[in-house]
């Protein structure tokens, strides 16, 4: 099993104290890999000395989100572009628009969604893209890259069956995280999730963000970790129809040809990945030498 968690702000201040017991805590769980969220200026160098210092299990993106649009200046434009020269930076972003909060203003938010389009359509890495009530905008400004950009993956979907659509129609991924299991904001998402295509559909827990409203017991103090990255998928799953085991096969399949991971160089190495599973790795119905 090789769970990808997608979308993990491990650099936030709330993992100082126990971070490398919430990675083997993750590890514990069947959660294989990581992709560190880099959402801002200094976030996105701990994000890479992260990665860095767990080759092959941590990588990293690097952006700036639209609520620190304000921050992107020519020099933070420069620094993205080096920190984009390390391999284990895999993605452009966060980055994306955001009018539901609206942080910074929304000339500001374009200006810096704009320039990261750019930089993706460069250096031709997939975009990691958060959209929140912007959803007109986002589509227009996207289409001004037609043809110029590598893969896309709308982050957290948290929006409308046509808004799916609209994605989908364009061969954009999605990312589902644990505002599934929210039954006062997400119970939308449980009726659509199901017509998402398997190499389209990846599993994030934002964390430590969007603590699963389903888990149980909940951690005393509210935190979201990779290790419940499991908790998703079994919710997941059961919208879809599936079993577990071949929802998390098919995610991390996905999710490694999209960021362009490297297949794991240790297999088995994870005895419980938390997944309710029968029939294990051939559940998802690939030949066994690839795994999951
Ligand atoms: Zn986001």
């Amino acid at each position: 099993m090789d769970l990808i968690d997608i979308g993990a702000n491990l650099t936030h201040d709330s993992f100082d104290h126990d971070r490398d017991a919430v990675l083997q805590r993750a590890r514990d769980a069947g959660v294989a890999r990581m992709v560190v969220t880099g959402a801002s200026r200094e976030h996105n160098p701990l994000a890479l000395a992260l990665a860095r210092a767990h080759p092959g299990f941590l990588y990293a993106t690097a952006g700036v989100h639209p609520h620190h649009a304000a921050e992107y200046t020519d020099e933070c434009d420069a620094e993205l572009r080096a920190l984009h020269a390390h391999a284990e930076v895999v993605a452009v972003g966060e980055c994306g628009l955001d009018y539901f909060r609206d942080f910074s203003p929304r000339p500001a938010q374009r200006k810096a969604f704009e320039r990261q389009l750019q930089l993706a359509a460069e250096n031709g890495k997939p975009l990691f893209l958060h959209q929140r009530d912007a959803h007109v905008d986002f589509l227009a400004m996207m289409k001004n890259f037609d043809g110029r950009l590598g893969p896309a993956v709308v982050h957290c979907f948290t929006g409308t069956r046509e808004e799916l659509f609209d994605y989908l129609d364009r061969d954009w991924h999605v990312g589902i995280t644990g505002w599934l299991c929210d039954e006062r904001r997400g119970q939308h998402l449980r009726e659509i999730v199901k017509h998402i295509p398997a190499n389209r559909l990846m599993v994030e827990t934002d964390a430590p963000y969007l603590l699963p409203r389903t888990l149980r017991p909940m951690p005393k103090d509210r935190r979201n970790e990779p290790a419940f990255l499991p908790h998703i998928v079994n919710e997941l799953a059961r919208d879809r129809g599936e079993d577990p085991a071949a929802t998390a096969c098919a995610s991390a399949a996905t999710a490694r040809g999209f960021f362009r991971l490297p297949w794991p160089a240790s297999r088995g190495a994870s005895a419980s990945h938390g997944v309710r599973a029968s029939r294990g790795e051939l559940a998802c119905g690939r030949p066994s030498s690839h795994g999951c």
